[in-house]
């Protein structure tokens, strides 16, 4: 739908998605996109988004990528160490979407790879930009490390780089001697994990940096991806007994592959319910396991709306017809 024409709603534009909760009587639906493979253009992205624009979200995140390091092997045997980004220019995608669209998005602001001054850099060209929310995160480490290795005058944590973006909020830069500081409004997001974050050595540390977090000066919590809404349900009551009272916003990732029965715990130290684990087991193709996956996030979307979760958040990766098959089924 390339010449499509897009009325674009300006009613959201500048809003802070804690508002458009408040704002909000019923579960709304958010989605989160990644930027395009280097070298790519952004038409692929953009024809995602008019797959799912009919339903209204209400926002759209949009994922960073930091640098990693790639040995490439060169003349005589010899490996040539490179520094590669995948997917550059979130903030110009960012801003090019939220334009286009006229519907807020969510940068992600990641610590690792990044300095304070490179922070602050990218969230004042984010502020000329127009864009009012960002997801702050710590990422993950190379995948050349065991463990994340904070940049030099970076962050170690995201609690740490929340402390930064609500500085800006006063219109504290860096520079103490900077001169007419702008006081840069940004409502911040931050991760939270149903299962624990698979560095925690507890749920209760990790309950305690989440709470860090939010007392920072978080607006909202929104969590890694679960496939059993119980989990989503005890979290939310330990959230709510450490505490915490912003809003939780879940995540659905649906299943899309039949390898992803196995790798996602792996990736994301969650767990499948060995009940639609076996059903997934037993697809012979990954289209039929397609279906299995976007039943088994009907059923749990539904839940959580009958349940009056603020929004419900899908992890598209840039697949569009499950979905739309959701957002058709329960919006
Ligand atoms: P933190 O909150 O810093 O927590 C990391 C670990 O350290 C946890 O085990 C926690 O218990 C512990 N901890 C926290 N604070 C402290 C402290 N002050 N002292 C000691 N320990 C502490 N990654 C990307 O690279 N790009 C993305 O765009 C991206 N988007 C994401 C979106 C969502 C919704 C989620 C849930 C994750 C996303 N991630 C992304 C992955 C995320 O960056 C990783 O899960 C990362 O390992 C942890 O990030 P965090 O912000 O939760 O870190």
């Amino acid at each position: 739908m390339p010449n499509q024409v897009y009325r674009v709603n300006f009613q959201y534009f500048f809003m802070k998605i804690i508002d458009i909760i408040r704002n909000s009587k019923k579960t709304i639906f958010s989605f989160e996109l990644l930027p395009p493979l280097k070298g790519q253009k952004a038409d692929k992205l953009y024809e995602t988004i008019d797959e799912l624009i009919e339903f209204q979200p209400k926002y759209i995140n949009l994922t960073t990528h930091r640098d990693e390091i790639e040995y490439r092997p060169v003349e005589n045997g010899l490996l040539e160490k490179k520094t590669v980004r995948k997917r550059p220019g979130t903030v110009a995608i960012a801003a090019a979407i939220q334009h286009k669209y006229g519907i807020p998005v969510v940068p992600h602001i990641v610590c690792g790879g990044f300095t304070r001054d490179e922070t602050e850099n990218m969230l004042i060209d984010l502020n000329f930009l127009g864009i009012k929310n960002v997801l702050a995160l710590r990422g993950d480490g190379l995948s050349s490390e065991k463990h994340f290795v904070p940049e030099k005058g970076g962050h170690s944590h995201a609690n740490e780089l929340v402390e930064q973006i609500v500085h800006l909020r006063e219109g504290k830069y860096l520079d103490p001697e900077l001169k007419n500081k702008a006081e840069l409004d940004f409502c911040i997001g931050v991760a939270g994990y149903p299962e624990k974050h698979a560095e925690a050595s507890n749920p209760v540390t990790d309950m305690q940096y989440l709470k860090q977090k939010v007392d920072a000066g978080a607006d909202y919590i929104v969590t890694q991806m679960f496939f059993d809404n119980q989990k989503y349900y005890d979290f939310v009551a330990r959230c709510r007994a450490a505490g915490i009272t912003v809003p939780i916003i879940p995540g659905i990732k649906p299943l899309a592959l039949m390898n992803q029965v196995t790798m996602l715990p792996k990736i994301f130290s969650i767990d499948i319910p060995e009940e639609f684990a076996s059903e997934v087991r037993k697809c012979k193709t990954n289209e039929e396991a397609r279906q299995v996956g976007t039943e088994w996030a009907i059923t749990q979307a539904r839940d959580l709306i009958a349940n009056n979760v603020p929004c419900l958040h899908i992890y598209t990766y840039g697949i569009t017809d499950n979905t739309r098959q959701i957002a058709r089924t329960i919006l």
